[in-house]
């Protein structure tokens, strides 16, 4: 670059979120793919058609997998992005209007969106509220992927930040989709020609807490090379496009100052929650568990300070082999996971080790040669859990024995709940199943604990209307909300052309949650929740606010969702979640979430 371009001091630009960066640029160029306005035959219009249909299904399946992964590596708030960007695409005018562009005009696939997505964005640019019209981006962002599905020759692959140098990334305009991809430890800082403060991009950098600036001259950005020193301060708006020595010393030791209280704060707050019990901020206690499937998981649950394991997937032992395993072997296999949690656990030592449920998702081929091969139309509704423990009692019989003794060998709390329940007579069965090989062991002479609580999952709309009466036979619920969802929904939970169509909180599924918590309440039995749905920052509170006393997440999301959970007092949830009681829609089940600060 001719060197006289740059300026010496810094240029005032847009602060987009705070921190200070240097380092070697990197230009981004995004792989917005351009359309060229062809025109198809007559003929071609119904698979034209198609072609958008394909390729927008692609784009949502996309979109869904990066929610789920936003929603680990920066935050559900952020995932919800992605959310909203899929509502965008399933808009029934959008896709309307571009298959009539197809029809009437004779546009291409990617010709007619492009279009009616294009004219979208500008009515959005358009509009006098800052925040709608940042929407214009999401517009662009999500019309790119569909483009990128429907160029056949690929040629507009992903743009991507392949190098492993950290840089500051330089671009004329970046997409939620291109930030959320961004790794904070690879990418110091962002610069782009367009772009505001209230964009999605520019809200995930600053959750990512990547340094970021947005108005720097278009010229620049054309005359920029790979690798020339840069540096911004993303709090006050300024870009030095060629720092001197004394500028650069001094950026470089405020931008490691601010890495090492990044480390600082980030541990503190982990030591903080790990070591104490979920409660909120006026000390209401809400046990915060972990979901575990294998002793790895119950390892990290006890060091990421789980106060107990709400949900054991015992399936772990049943997976992936040929021969089913016999009493012992199951009894060694709990032992040392029982151990690798308890040993370790300072804040509870329960297991809720939950009976085999195979079945629907979990096929499990050694089970095959014992209960006959499975083919169902219809899996989900099929033999699955609970059925497969009354048709082949001998089965559970022998897992029972096998926990019930583990749990004394090991010290720990155990619990055992049975999955899949829908009428009261197969608790009934279970329950006395569970009795009778309970009073074998004792005559066999081997230590069983009579403190071992038997609970239910109540994931089924059939279990959610029987509470009431379900709540006599058993010591506590835990609410599998994953499968309650699929099954109160009619929405295969495997089924991605489905799964994205409802909101997380259907109105629906809240209201079987809060006829389940009311009915644990009136019998005094406790109430827990063990599908996903616990482990969201802002649905976890609302469930303990609702009346839920046991959350139980995968390990990871227990230190945010305790941090969460103690953000407000046990008011607060219980107002807000009266308020979700309320809604209709999962429309404004959302924005009952986003009202939480
Ligand atoms: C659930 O259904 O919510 C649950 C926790 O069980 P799984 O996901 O294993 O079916
Ligand atoms: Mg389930």
């Amino acid at each position: 670059m001719n060197q006289s371009l740059l300026p010496a001091n810094p240029a005032r630009v847009m602060p987009i979120s705070p921190g200070i960066a240097i380092g070697p640029a990197r230009i981004y160029r995004t792989a917005s793919p351009v359309v060229i306005a062809t025109k198809i035959a007559p003929h071609q219009v119904e698979a034209e058609q198609q072609r958008l249909s394909a390729a927008i299904d692609a784009a949502l399946q996309e979109l869904q997998e990066l929610q789920a992964q936003v929603a680990k590596t920066v935050g559900r708030n952020e995932a919800a992005i992605f959310e909203a960007q899929q509502l965008m695409l399933q808009d029934p005018d959008l896709i309307d209007e571009a298959n009539e562009s197809i029809s009437s005009r004779l546009f291409s696939a990617g010709a007619a969106l492009q279009d009616v997505a294009e004219r979208l964005a500008r009515e959005l640019e358009a509009l006098a509220n800052e925040t709608l019209a940042a929407r214009a981006a999401d517009v662009r962002d999500v019309t790119a992927r569909v483009l990128r599905h429907l160029d056949s020759e690929g040629q507009s692959a992903t743009a991507r930040v392949d190098e492993k140098t950290p840089a500051l990334v330089v671009a004329y305009d970046l997409t939620p989709s291109d930030t959320a991809t961004f790794d904070p430890e690879r990418i110091l800082g962002i610069c782009t020609v367009v772009g505001g403060p209230t964009t999605h991009a520019a809200i995930i950098a600053r959750a990512l807490e990547i340094p970021a600036v947005s108005g720097i001259d278009a010229h620049l950005l054309e005359s920029l090379r790979n690798g020339q020193q840069l540096a911004i301060d993303g709090a006050q708006g300024l870009l030095y496009a060629q720092p001197d020595t004394i500028q650069a010393q001094a950026l470089r030791a405020a931008m490691e100052q601010q890495r090492e209280e990044r480390t600082r704060r980030r541990s503190q707050h982990e030591a903080l929650w790990r070591t104490r019990p979920g409660s909120t901020a006026d000390g209401v206690h809400v046990q915060v568990f972990a979901n575990v499937g294998d002793v790895d998981g119950a390892r990290s649950a006890a060091e990421l300070g789980a106060e107990g394991i709400g949900l054991l997937r015992t399936e772990f032992l049943f997976g992936g082999r040929e021969v089913f395993p016999d009493e012992q072997e199951q009894f060694e296999s709990y032992v040392a996971l029982f151990r690798a949690f308890g040993e370790r656990a300072a804040l509870g030592k329960t297991i809720i080790a939950r009976t085999l449920d195979a079945g629907a998702d979990k096929p499990f081929p050694a089970l095959e040669p014992l209960i006959g091969a499975m083919q169902e139309a219809n899996p989900a509704l099929g033999l699955r859990g609970a059925r497969i423990h009354l048709a082949h009692e001998e089965l559970l019989r022998q897992q029972l024995r096998a926990l019930l003794r583990a749990g004394v060998a090991a010290s720990i709390e155990l619990a055992i709940m049975f999955p899949m329940i829908a009428t009261v007579e197969e608790v009934r069965r279970l329950r006395a199943i569970y009795d009778a090989v309970y009073r074998e062991l004792e005559q066999e002479g081997v230590a069983v604990s009579a403190q071992t609580q038997v609970g239910i999952m109540v994931e089924t709309p059939a279990a959610a209307l029987m509470a009431d009466a379900l709540a006599r036979y058993v010591d506590f619920f835990s609410i599998g909300a994953n499968d309650l969802f699929q099954y109160t929904m009619a929405a295969d939970r495997t089924n991605s052309r489905v799964t994205g169509m409802f909101g997380t909180l259907e109105p629906a599924v809240w209201r079987g949650i809060a006829l389940i918590v009311r009915a644990g309440a009136a019998h005094g039995k406790l109430v827990a929740v063990c599908g996903e749905l616990a482990a969201d920052t802002r649905i976890g509170p609302l469930l303990a606010g609702l009346g839920v006393k046991e959350l139980s997440m995968s390990p990871p999301a227990m230190l945010k969702v305790k941090a969460a959970l103690h953000a407000h007092p046990m008011d607060y949830w219980r107002q807000r979640a009266q308020e979700l009681l309320k809604v209709e829609t999962a429309a404004d089940a959302q924005a009952v979430l986003q009202s939480i600060e």
